[in-house]
């Protein structure tokens, strides 16, 4: 076999993907574990999500609509905007792909945070573009050294706001002046993953940002059905973007990337507000529980706007993920993104909130002996 990859390819380390639980369970010996470490719903979709994919499975045989029609209409509908401004991804992820494909090409920069979500890096270097990755100050982006770092060659710059993995939320103000600041032909994606389960105050004014574009800057806000929503496995993400923007990414995208289980989940979802605002409660009400609780084991918490807190436990990060894991509880450890005595747990329902406390309780008190 003789391949000629390109160097841009060769280059990437591949998104590192989770072991399976039931694999961890027989690696660790340990049966009935949870996973904390992936920031899912732990309550899961809305009952009327379920019941709409199990219909949809009827038509199977069919093609999904290509424009995912009903699911964009309902979407403009509910963040007041048009059809015309919203493109639907496979995932944010897609999104993420959709805007890199569309502006990138080789010697064009893409600027992101460190750490962040990876995927912004990947899709940059496979497009043979150039990723500038700036280290977060006190766990937040950077802004001012974002700025500093735009050149004529900067297409893109991608912020993540609630961050992933430090939880917080840039101050609307502060990110208002940053785009006043953006020079035009810039996007700036906003990657809103997290923002549903954000305070109001934390929320930016999509409308004004997508409708008022005269001078200045593109916004597009990323958001996705794998969070608040709880349908990761279904795959259905989203952008908000002015419409010369969408129609941008339109060309870039396959004509059938939504299928048709997860447009009949995520319209089912959108549509049971009531669930929606009950998981968003839930998780607030744990995560101030978990907070809590973990100060008081002698950590120290940030301030989380999202469904998942990052914390300092003054010890090897490493050594309590594994301990815990022998106890069947799965976090994660962020040594890997530089910050060895942190990790990152997930908001669970509140039996697993409890079974986390019991087990991080006796763990620290094993490893600060
Ligand atoms: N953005 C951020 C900040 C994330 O943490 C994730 C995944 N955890 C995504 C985007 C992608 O999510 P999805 O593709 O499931 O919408």
């Amino acid at each position: 076999m003789r391949l000629i990859v390109p160097d841009s390819i060769q280059s990437i380390v591949p998104y590192p993907p989770g072991k399976p639980q039931d694999e961890l369970e027989r690696e660790y010996g340990v049966k009935n574990s949870i996973k904390l470490a992936s920031n899912e719903n732990p309550w899961g979709p809305s009952p009327k999500a379920i019941a709409a994919v199990s219909k949809a499975l009827a038509n199977l045989h069919r093609y999904p609509d290509g424009a995912s029609y009903y699911l964009t209409q309902a979407l403009a509908a509910h963040h007041g905007l048009d059809a015309s401004e919203i493109v639907l991804g496979n995932g944010s992820n897609e999104m993420i792909e959709f805007l890199v494909k569309a502006f990138i090409t080789e010697g064009l920069e893409a600027i992101c945070s460190h750490p962040s979500f990876l995927m912004y890096q990947k899709f940059t270097q496979m497009r043979g573009g150039r990723c500038v990755v700036l280290p977060l100050a006190d766990m937040r982006h950077n802004l001012e050294a974002i700025l500093a770092a735009i050149t004529s060659d900067t297409r893109l710059i991608f912020i993540d706001n609630p961050n992933n993995p430090s939880g917080s939320a840039l101050a609307p103000s502060a990110l208002y002046a940053f785009l006043a600041k953006v020079p035009e032909q810039v996007v700036v994606a906003l990657d809103e993953a997290y923002i549903d389960f954000a305070s109001p105050e934390s929320h930016l004014d999509v409308y004004s940002l997508i409708r008022n574009t005269k001078n200045r800057c593109v916004a597009v806000f990323l958001r996705t059905f794998s969070k608040a929503y709880g349908l990761p496995g279904l795959r259905v993400g989203y952008g908000l973007m002015p419409k010369e923007v969408a129609a941008c990414l339109h060309k870039v995208r396959q004509p059938f990337n939504i299928n048709s289980l997860a447009q009949a989940g995520a319209l089912a979802a959108l549509d049971d507000q009531v669930y929606f605002q009950d998981i968003v409660a839930r998780n607030r009400r744990g995560r101030q529980f978990l907070a809590d609780r973990l100060n008081r084991l002698g950590c120290d918490c940030l301030p989380s706007e999202t469904n998942f807190i990052f914390f300092d436990i003054h010890a090897d990060a490493d050594r309590l993920y594994q301990a815990m894991l022998y106890k069947g509880v799965i976090i994660r450890s962020m040594r890997a993104y530089g910050h060895p005595s942190c990790l990152r747990v997930t908001v669970g329902t509140e039996e697993e909130n409890s079974r986390f406390l019991a087990a991080i309780e006796e763990c620290l008190r094993e490893i600060r002996a």
